[in-house]
């Protein structure tokens, strides 16, 4: 007979923080950021000197709403709700995206990686049951620097990476083990219209490969 998994596992990132890994994952992570290729886009502006490439985040983490979600997949909402950091900007940026205010206009409010921190603990402290970054990509070294801090205050969430699947292979490699649960949005199959809605005819291309990383 089948084991049932425990439901509580711990968060994978635990392992990387004890072993001293995660700060070598945060050090590749950073090292992007001055030439910047976290996405298919490759822009290679130097957003710690305040360039903005195509997805405009700059240096400086920007939030535009955290709260327990209710309306995610059933399996992370539980009870008491997915604790939801929705970041600014997209690298993406869809014409047709509902977000548009926080995606393409940049609604949201620029906070320290140790506020991050703190916003973590508060929806773990609200019974929140996952920390879900939705559309992370363009932050993800920003995000992942603020891992250490809300671990030594306490951060026992698995992390969701809910992402819009434009996504570089390189770093979700270096996201290994700190991602417990992938949550990609797959977008467009037909290059054409990727490339009309989003100016991304490699969408498909690339969408594949990830998938395959974030499955393994
Ligand atoms: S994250 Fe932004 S700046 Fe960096 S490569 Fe992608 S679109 Fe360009």
């Amino acid at each position: 007979m089948l084991k049932m998994k425990n439901k509580m596992a711990p968060p994978a990132y635990l392992k990387l923080y004890e072993s001293g890994e995660l700060n070598n994952r945060i050090a590749g992570l950073n090292k992007i950021l001055n030439q910047c290729t976290l996405c298919p886009r490759r822009c290679k502006v130097d957003r710690l000197s305040g360039e903005l490439g195509c997805c405009e985040a700059g240096a400086n983490l920007k939030v535009a709403s955290v709260f327990p979600h209710f309306g995610e997949e059933p399996p992370l909402v539980c009870r008491f709700g997915s604790g939801t950091i929705f970041l600014t900007h997209c690298n993406l940026r869809c014409s047709f995206c509902q977000n548009y205010d926080i995606s393409h206009q940049g609604d949201g409010e620029k906070i320290s990686e140790t506020r991050l921190a703190y916003l973590m603990l508060n929806l773990q402290k609200k019974g929140c049951h996952n920390i879900n970054f939705v559309t992370p990509t363009h932050f993800a070294p920003q995000i992942i620097s603020a891992l250490p801090e809300a671990i030594e205050m306490g951060l026992n969430l698995p992390i969701v990476w809910n992402c819009g699947g434009y996504e570089s292979l390189k770093v979700i490699k270096l996201l290994d083990g700190i991602v417990d649960i992938y949550m990609p949005d797959a977008k467009f199959s037909v290059s054409n219209y990727a490339q009309k809605y989003a100016n991304a005819k490699d969408y498909f291309m690339i969408l594949k490969l990830v998938l395959k990383e974030m499955q393994r």
